[in-house]
């Protein structure tokens, strides 16, 4: 095995993605490799990088009966999915096409819960049908809507509320979910009457609570704050008579995209499950629904430079992925690590704007980044894991890049490169005058 470089570029993701004698691999297998043999832009990721990231929240619930539920909006492709099932873990879904993807990629039924503002009576229809696990629902409207489909299937739906615990996840607004001005979950000071309601439903079966306070959270304050806002509403609801059996503590945590040290996952719930402990919950099944730290630093996304464009003001880099591969830097202006697969020493280190060929000012992937690099030479994108893939556009009728999973020495396409014709694949040519 060749050595780690020293003074190699700063990328996350590691040990998984690293540089050794001069360029960047991903587990067994050089990165260069794969952008030859399936070109760019080109999602890579490592198998090794997920089972790691599943064994810390593994690790952390030994001994507990546990549920870790992947958010699969994070990164939904089928391969993906199937690392996470073979894991062991359910789905935590948002949407009928994530169901169906979910059973496709051999989900157990019963290890699903759907979560989401906006269900629809054919997306319980088909989640009753399949038998999932849970409904975290998130309104009292839903819950009259959800009994009414229950009650003509003739069956019962297991449910818990979403609640909003109104606690400041500290995170970027648009990734904040647990505030009292956000459209998710049930108002902490409504939540017991919505519960008394729901437990009055025939066709609904109360079985848990639920909360998700926000995304890409660096710190366990956050989290202690929500389970105590929570436990204080699990006494309160038990003591009115309606048993709780599984608590839901959402997903959330955050990784590294530029040195920020989110807690590991097993040092976040040794920390929770002391308080749980204390207040006597200890023995409750519990359910997460991770995404972005199950997947986020497993990926990166490869891009070739098409041109190099020096100016008074500033200097761009034109690359060949975009803000519909990648369009977390335009929606929340958000920093992802970008390397030279192969650094080079041979041209001097100048400061960049990394930018896409798409027709936005907003399509940019990194802004003043020193890099050594000539047009043709290959960069990574790191981080790029979750909420990019799943979050791909056709803007500017570019079909969407191709994905390859590495596992050891070994690497596999599983996703092939979208061509036009499969872009107008549901449109019909014009047959009116
Ligand atoms: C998005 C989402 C998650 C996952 O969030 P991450 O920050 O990716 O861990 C979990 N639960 C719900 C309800 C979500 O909407």
């Amino acid at each position: 095995m060749p050595h780690a470089d020293t003074a190699a570029p700063y990328l996350p993701g590691a040990p998984f993605f690293a540089y050794r004698d001069g360029e960047l691999w991903v587990e067994g297998v050089r990165v260069a490799d794969l952008a030859r043999a399936h070109g760019t832009p080109l999602f890579v990721y490592s198998a090794a990088a997920m089972r790691a990231a599943v064994a810390a929240y593994q690790r952390g619930l030994a001994r507990r009966d546990a549920l870790i539920c992947y958010a699969m909006k994070a990164n939904s492709t089928l391969a993906i999915l199937e690392v996470f099932a073979r894991a062991g873990c359910g789905f935590d879904i948002v949407s009928g096409g994530e169901l169906a993807r979910a059973l496709r990629a051999g989900a157990a039924p019963d290890k699903i819960v759907f979560s989401g503002v906006g269900k629809t009576r054919a997306e319980m229809r088909a989640a009753l049908q399949a038998g999932i696990g849970c409904f975290n629902v998130e309104s009292r409207a839903e819950l009259e809507v959800l009994d009414a489909v229950a009650r003509e299937l003739g069956v019962r739906a297991p449910v818990s509320l979403r609640v909003n615990p109104d606690v400041d996840a500290q995170t970027h607004p648009y990734i904040s979910t647990g505030l009292k001005d956000n459209k998710f979950g049930i108002a902490h000071d409504e939540a017991l009457d919505a519960y008394r309601h729901a437990a009055g439903l025939p066709a609904l079966q109360v079985v848990g609570i639920d909360c998700h306070i926000g995304s890409q959270i660096t710190s366990t304050g956050p989290y202690l704050d929500a389970l105590e806002r929570v436990l204080d509403l699990v006494e309160a609801i038990e003591a009115a008579g309606i048993p709780l059996h599984h608590l839901d503590l959402g997903g959330g945590l955050g990784i590294e995209y530029r040195g920020e040290q989110p807690p590991a996952a097993d040092t976040l719930w040794q920390v929770l499950l002391a308080r749980l402990d204390a207040r006597g919950h200890g023995h409750r099944r519990l359910l997460l629904e991770p995404g972005r730290s199950l997947v986020g630093n497993a990926g990166i996304c490869v891009t070739q430079v098409l041109y190099t464009k020096p100016g008074a003001a500033k200097n761009f880099l034109i690359v060949d992925a975009a803000m519909n591969d990648l369009p977390r830097p335009a929606m929340y202006e958000a920093y992802h690590a970008i390397a030279p697969v192969r650094p080079r020493h041979d041209v001097p280190e100048v400061v960049w704007d990394v930018v896409g060929p798409v027709c936005e000012s907003g399509d940019w992937l990194g802004r003043e980044r020193a890099l050594a690099v000539q047009a043709g030479d290959w960069l990574a994108v790191g981080s790029a894991g979750a909420y990019c893939m799943s979050m791909a556009s056709h803007y500017n009728s570019r079909g969407k890049a191709a994905e390859v999973l590495v596992s050891g020495d070994r690497a596999q396409l599983i996703r092939a490169r979208e061509s036009v014709s499969d872009l107008w694949r549901q449109e019909r040519a014009l047959a009116l005058d």
